[in-house]
């Protein structure tokens, strides 16, 4: 349940809640909006302690929440997350890039394509050190030496990290070297990790699972809250459908959706989405016109050469290109970029 504070409510009266909803033995999160703040209420429904609760001074309604993600759903959290990362802001209407290679491969290739996103707009550098590959055959990222590599990136550029961590093990070292951590589409549901990540507070972006509905994905997101790191950031990057052409079927459908269900940034990633780098300049397009907060693309100096994903990377050229095209769009539906 969730219990919504009058206008105005002082501090000592929240603090006075608070302690009564520990007191009977539940947990509080606390949102405080522009208008209102609300209490978040975890544990057992209670007809007879909603009663309580409702007779105390300061508390305007205690609402039950129907939905099985609490903390993420916009019933306790009505305004918009924005989350503020150095000078950026996601989710606050000006829209973000993390463009980038999908792997950390060397030195000279990582800042030819750092500076060349940089120069085309993004905020974001993307690049795996740690990278999932569907065979053990593949390239298996640079691991610790990809992060310092993507450290440099930072320093010589100035852009902000993002890069994906794979396992609970790792999340310190890879929080040391990124602005937000990754999380991939294969972990989605990988809740010893979710559970670490939980405790950290810098951002993680929750990629949706590739079979994943959209509740699943925000119970996902859910054990990121409730472990206390409210700075989650979801990322559309397709679901597998019965189509071939394409290499997963970007939804988005999820985005509109997401945005009503929940008060969480939502990035969109067509490179993944779609697999085709010919395919991404409209799917991006299409995903700004469909209120996402911004997109992950994938960037190559020389795609044919790239080690992983290369089909789907843009050039460089063509993505300062695509950006310039967005200006437009994201104009059109009330956004800058
Ligand atoms: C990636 O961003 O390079 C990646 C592996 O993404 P996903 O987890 O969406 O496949
Ligand atoms: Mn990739």
């Amino acid at each position: 349940m969730i219990v919504v504070l009058n206008h105005g409510a002082t501090e000592e009266t929240i603090n006075r809640i608070s302690e009564k909803l520990q007191q009977m033995g539940y947990g509080v999160h606390r949102s405080t909006g522009k208008k209102r703040t609300i209490l978040g209420v975890i544990g057992e429904r209670r007809e007879e302690a909603a009663q309580t609760l409702e007779a105390m001074p300061g508390v305007e309604k205690v609402v039950f929440i129907t939905r099985p993600f609490k903390l993420a759903g916009r019933e306790f959290h009505p305004d918009n997350t924005v989350i503020e990362i150095g000078p950026v802001k996601i989710g606050a209407g000006e829209l973000v890039l993390m463009a980038g290679p999908c792997a950390v491969e060397s030195e000279a290739q990582l800042l030819e394509a750092a500076w060349a996103v940089k120069e085309a707009g993004a905020q974001f550098f993307r690049a795996g050190a740690y990278k999932p590959r569907t065979s053990p055959y593949s390239f298996q990222g640079l691991a610790r030496k990809g992060l310092s590599l993507l450290e440099k990136v930072r320093r010589e550029t100035g852009l902000l990290i993002v890069t994906e961590v794979m396992d609970q093990f790792t999340v310190s070292e890879v929080a040391e070297s990124a602005d937000i951590l990754q999380v991939g589409t294969r972990n989605m549901q990988n809740f010893y990790l979710l559970r670490e990540l939980s405790k950290i507070r810098k951002p993680v972006l929750l990629k949706r699972g590739m079979s994943a509905t959209i509740e699943e994905w925000l119970m996902a997101a859910e054990y990121l809250l409730s472990g206390g790191n409210y700075n989650v950031i979801l990322c559309e990057r397709g679901i597998r459908t019965f189509e071939p052409y394409t290499r997963n079927t970007l939804d988005l459908s999820a985005v509109p959706l997401v945005k009503q269900l929940s008060h969480l940034p939502v990035i969109v990633d067509p490179s993944h989405g779609t697999g085709k780098s010919n395919l991404v300049p409209a799917m991006s397009r299409a995903a700004v016109a469909a209120g996402a907060d911004g997109l992950m693309i994938e960037v190559h100096p020389n795609p044919p050469e790239a080690l992983s994903d290369g089909p789907q990377s843009l050039d460089t050229r063509q993505f300062a290109g695509l950006v310039e095209e967005l200006k437009g769009v994201a104009q059109s539906v009330g956004r800058t970029l």
